[in-house]
C-alpha cells in the first residue's frame, strides 16, 4: 500500500464503522491513558461543603470553573449554607454574581436552590438524581457532577461541552443528544469509573482536547482519534 492510499484510507476511518468491541476496548485504551495523564483529577471548583459544590456548580453554567472561583470566596462566606442563603436579598447576592454572566437568572436559580433544600431536605444536598434533578436550576449534568464529587455516587456520567467533544473525536459517540452521548459511555465504561474519566475527559478536553486547535502533538490517544485535526502535522 503507497503511502498516499494510506492516508486516504485514514481519512475515510469512521467511528461508526468500529464494532461494539472495539469501541469497547477504544474506551478502555482511552480511559487508561487519560488515567496516567490525570492520576487524581480534581474537579476545579473551589467548595468546603456539598452545598457549596452545588451552588458552584450551577454557577460555572456558560462561563468558567476560574471565573467562577473569583466569585465564591465572598458568595460563600456571606451565605455558607443553604438556610443562609435561602434568605439572601436577591439584590446584594447579583452585585456578588455580577462578574460571571447571566448573574440575575443565576441569583434567582441558586436562590431558590437553597429555599427547595431547606423545605425538602432540611438545608442537605440530597443523594439520589431523581432527588436532585428536581431542584431549580439542577439539571442532569449538575447532578452527576455532584452526587459524584460530593458523595461519589455515580448514576450515570455528566457530559458538558469537553465530555463530548473528546467523546466525539475518540470515536465513543455518535449520538446526536447529550443523553445519547451519556448513554454510550455508561455502556463502554464501568460504574465505579464513571466519575474519574468524567473528571479526566473534562480536564482533556480543557487542556489538550481544546475545541480549536487541539494540541495534538501531545496527545496520548492520538492513534485512536477520528477527529480531523489528528491527522494535520
Ligand atoms: S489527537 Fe487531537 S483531536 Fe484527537 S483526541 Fe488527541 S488532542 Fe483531541
Amino acid at each position: 500500500m503507497t503511502e498516499k492510499t494510506a492516508k486516504k484510507g485514514a481519512k475515510r476511518r469512521s467511528s461508526a464503522a468500529q464494532s461494539a468491541e472495539a469501541r469497547i476496548a477504544r474506551a478502555e485504551r482511552v480511559s487508561r491513558a487519560l488515567s496516567v495523564l490525570y492520576p487524581e483529577p480534581k474537579c476545579e471548583l473551589d467548595y468546603s461543603t456539598p452545598f457549596q459544590l452545588l451552588i458552584a456548580v450551577i454557577l460555572s453554567a456558560q462561563t468558567t470553573d476560574k471565573r467562577v472561583n473569583t466569585i465564591t470566596p465572598t458568595l460563600f462566606e456571606r451565605y455558607p449554607d443553604a438556610q443562609a442563603l435561602s434568605k439572601a436579598n436577591l439584590f446584594a447576592l447579583r452585585e456578588i454574581l455580577r462578574p460571571i454572566g447571566f448573574f440575575r437568572a443565576k441569583a434567582r436559580a441558586i436562590r431558590e436552590t437553597a429555599k427547595l433544600l431547606v423545605k425538602r431536605h432540611k438545608g442537605e444536598v440530597p443523594r439520589t438524581l431523581a432527588e436532585m434533578v428536581k431542584l431549580q436550576g439542577v439539571a442532569r449534568k449538575t447532578a452527576n457532577v455532584v452526587l459524584g464529587e460530593a458523595f461519589g455516587i455515580s448514576e450515570g456520567i455528566a457530559v458538558d461541552t469537553h465530555v463530548e467533544r473528546v467523546a466525539r473525536r475518540l470515536g465513543l459517540t455518535e449520538a446526536r443528544t447529550v443523553r445519547g452521548v451519556e448513554k454510550d459511555l455508561m455502556a463502554l465504561t464501568p460504574r465505579e469509573a464513571w466519575a474519574k474519566d468524567h473528571l479526566r475527559m473534562v480536564l482533556f478536553g480543557r487542556y489538550l482536547c481544546v475545541a480549536r486547535s487541539p494540541k495534538c502533538d501531545r496527545c496520548p490517544v492520538r492513534s485512536d482519534c477520528f477527529a480531523p485535526e489528528s491527522r494535520e502535522g
